[in-house]
């Protein structure tokens, strides 16, 4: 079934955006266990347009990670691509060898992680990183690197940044590491950025700044983002299009204005209740009874029936494919005849 999550769409400033840099298709991510054959991710479509930011949310397990690994050639053995295909400016890059795909990775895919010490080397100074990954992917000189390393920094806000690049990566606070590990991702210019819960070790406040540079480079850039991430806060203010993943499979897909103000699926719905109101606190937020399927798990039919007060007979039976609901695409029985809404 195809599930293609492909949309021309508008960014925050209105502009119209059509330049597909990252396409999935039907993409299926399979971890064998003695047990049998494991499905992380099953049957995800997605496009991120040049300039564009593309957030994938759901909760820990949902498959949205793994599909961010999966772009970049990182899964871990034995996982692996059983299905699908994964294009980079329209060329397939999920089938190249590993010597291929290196090279790719930080030339033409930036990656930012949440934990920025695990992007950093704690032996070098962040000078001596950045120099060396430029120079690995671009042809300058040692002085060249480092005139360009110093220019990154101050782009993504390090104060005195041709002092600070001979600071080793202790030296710097955490939201400042994950400023150091954002230029390292921006060395060699790439065209997709891939982020993976860049703000959750940060302080709320710096979560902010982050989320702001991430929008700033991917306009000035014009680069494509995956944003990956737990938080309905974070996608709100950062991303144009949102997906939200569960137990594998994307069940809503849209502009972040509808799928927040408006969601359709009634896991989105949950989901959507979990976000905090930004001023003032509420006693107790929304919560979704029950848990996500494991993958060794997942039911027949809808994977969230277990946890739908709306599910019908027909839910228990077969998977709901993705199709158009006001301002998204939704996979769910509602809305394509399978339950009396
Ligand atoms: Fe609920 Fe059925 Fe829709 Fe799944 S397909 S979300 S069980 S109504």
């Amino acid at each position: 079934m195809l599930m293609q999550a492909h949309a021309t769409t508008t960014g925050h400033s209105g502009a119209a955006i059509a330049h597909p840099v990252l396409e999935v298709r039907n993409l299926r991510v399979v971890f064998p266990t003695r047990h049998g054959v494991l499905n992380a991710v099953s049957d995800v479509s997605l496009t991120i347009n040049k300039g564009e930011i593309l957030g994938l949310v759901g909760e820990s397990g949902a498959g949205k990670s793994m599909t961010g690994m999966a772009t970049l050639g990182l899964l871990e053995p034995p996982g692996r691509i059983a299905e699908g295909e994964i294009l980079l400016d329209g060329r397939r890059i999920d089938n190249l060898p590993e010597r291929e795909m290196a090279k790719i990775r930080g030339r033409r895919i930036g990656a930012i992680f949440q934990d920025p010490l695990t992007s950093l080397h704690p032996l070098f100074t962040v000078g001596a990183q950045l120099v060396e990954t430029i120079r690995l992917h671009l042809h300058l000189s040692r002085s060249q690197a480092r005139r360009r390393a110093i220019d990154l920094l101050k782009e993504v806000g390090i104060p005195a940044a041709s002092d600070r690049i001979d600071d080793y990566p202790h030296q710097f606070s955490g939201g400042m590491r994950q400023r150091v590990v954002i230029a390292l991702a921006l060395a060699a210019e790439p065209e997709l950025i891939i982020a993976d819960e860049p703000t959750t070790a940060l302080d709320v406040s710096i979560q902010a700044q982050i989320t702001a540079l991430l929008r700033r480079i991917c306009r000035e850039r014009a680069a494509a983002v995956m944003l990956v991430t737990h938080d309905m806060g974070v996608i709100a203010e950062t991303a144009d299009r949102v997906a939200v993943l569960y137990a594998g499979r994307i069940v809503e897909v849209g502009h972040v204005d509808a799928v927040i103000h408006a969601p359709k699926h009634p896991y989105a719905k949950g989901l959507m209740d979990s976000i905090p109101p930004l001023e003032g606190r509420v006693a107790r937020l929304a919560q979704i009874d029950g848990s996500m399927p494991r993958p060794d798990s997942i039911p027949e039919g809808c994977a969230f029936h277990s946890r739908c007060t709306l599910a019908g007979p027909h839910c228990r039976i077969a998977v709901p494919g993705l199709v158009e609901t006001e301002g998204s695409r939704t996979a769910c029985w509602l809305y394509s005849g399978g339950v009396e809404a």
